[in-house]
């Protein structure tokens, strides 16, 4: 008897399929994206002495009081909003769990939850498992801003949740301060909620700032803001990431949160707390990347590709449509077979697979590692 599928259309996701071709072809993977070089080893020792100091066994179900505190702190610090740490604050094992769970807190049977395309792909198959109906909407070409009469027209009885996600993944949207207005002026009287996915929060670029959405008080009644230390501190491999929101919110998010991974490593935990002491240790990131994705962009002036430079994360979208009309998978596979640079097609992040003819890079490489990309990009044909 055949299991019957709960996700019939689903296959592989694409960052594991790109980075295994990056493996077998022995190819630069500029594919998925994590970042090319280590966390800064004062993190591992604080998780080495914590582990030797026995905090090896359970941590609190919502997290650790310490860890909670800090990003209490930061929140405060930084945007000048509260969250209490006792009730409003859960740490998880992952942005990505911290989605589910907030999705399945809000989301029942035939509720629509409104998906801005390209969308990152875990998104979906979290509504549709919990019974939920995607309603897709494109964001506009070519600089993936948000066509809000789209949005308006998408909104039905039916609306339950909105997803965010800023700065964006591929497309590096960041919001604008008119862009949180407008949302809020939408909802602020319809039973919609909204999960804002902001786990490249510290990498903007050229002066813009990041803006959560709990900035705005109409939004904050309203969100579940979902984040990540893997993108912070370069530890994609830890799975730690967090959920704030309001307490009514946080008080379902927990329920489920309890029931799909408890809790969240220990050791780690005490670790981040200690180490996010010195806000200078996040803060430097828009810095950091910037520099790359200067010298990516510069390099992407000697390749036939067309591109504007992102406005934040660590991807680069690149344009072909001028050069062939070969598929965007197609391209992506034969670049990393043939010049050995493997990259994301943007199709796979439309429910429709919808090929624009665009390509992701992600620059959170070395430099020389991000030159010999450049070099080998130059090289390719059309
Ligand atoms: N959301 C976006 C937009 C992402 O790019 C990622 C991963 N890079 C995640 C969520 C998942 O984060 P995590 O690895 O903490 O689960
Ligand atoms: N978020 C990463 C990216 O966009 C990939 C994470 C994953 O492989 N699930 O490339």
């Amino acid at each position: 008897m055949a299991l019957l599928s709960k996700l019939p259309h689903i296959g592989t996701t694409i960052f594991t399929v790109m980075s295994k071709l990056a493996t077998d072809h022995h190819a630069i993977n500029l594919s998925q994206g994590f970042p090319g070089f280590d966390c800064y080893p004062y993190l591992q020792d604080l998780v080495s002495e914590y582990m030797r100091k026995g905090y090896n066994q359970y941590a609190p179900m919502s997290g650790v009081p310490i860890l909670k505190n800090r990003l209490a702190e930061k929140t405060e610090n930084l945007y000048d909003v509260s969250f209490d740490p006792e009730t409003e604050i859960t740490i998880v094992s992952g942005a990505t769990e911290a989605i589910f769970a907030a999705v399945t807190a809000v989301v029942r049977r035939g509720d629509e939850v409104i998906l801005l395309e390209p969308a990152y792909d875990s998104y979906a198959p979290a509504i549709e498992l919990n019974g939920g109906v995607p309603v897709y909407v494109s964001l506009n070409l070519p600089d993936f801003s948000v066509d809000w009469q789209k949005v308006k027209d998408a909104i039905t009885d039916k609306t339950r949740l909105i997803m965010i996600n800023t700065p964006h993944n591929p497309c590096g949207y960041v919001w604008t301060q008119n862009d949180l207005d407008i949302l809020a002026e939408l909802i602020e009287d319809e039973d919609i909620y909204l999960i804002s996915d902001e786990v490249y929060e510290h990498i903007t670029f050229d002066n813009r700032n990041h803006l959560p959405l709990f900035t705005h008080p109409v939004l904050k009644e309203k969100t579940f803001t979902c984040g990540s230390f893997g993108k912070t501190f370069h530890i994609t491999g830890w799975k730690i990431g967090y959920c704030l929101a309001p307490k009514k919110l946080s008080t379902e998010f927990r329920k489920i949160h309890q029931f799909l991974t408890f809790s969240t490593s220990t050791p780690m935990q005490y670790a981040l707390a200690d180490f996010m002491k010195e806000p200078s240790r996040y803060l430097f990131l828009n810095e950091f990347y910037q520099k790359k994705r200067d010298l990516f962009c510069e390099g992407l002036k000697q390749t036939p590709f067309r591109f504007s430079p992102t406005q934040g994360s660590f991807f680069q979208v690149v344009e072909y449509g001028h050069l062939s009309s070969e598929k965007d998978f197609d391209l992506a596979v034969r670049l990393t077979k043939e010049i050995g640079v493997a990259s994301i097609p943007i199709s796979a992040f439309y429910h429709d697979q919808k090929d624009h003819k665009l390509l992701r890079f992600c620059f959170a490489k070395d430099d020389e590692v991000l030159e010999e990309a450049l070099g080998q990009l130059s090289k390719a044909t059309f």
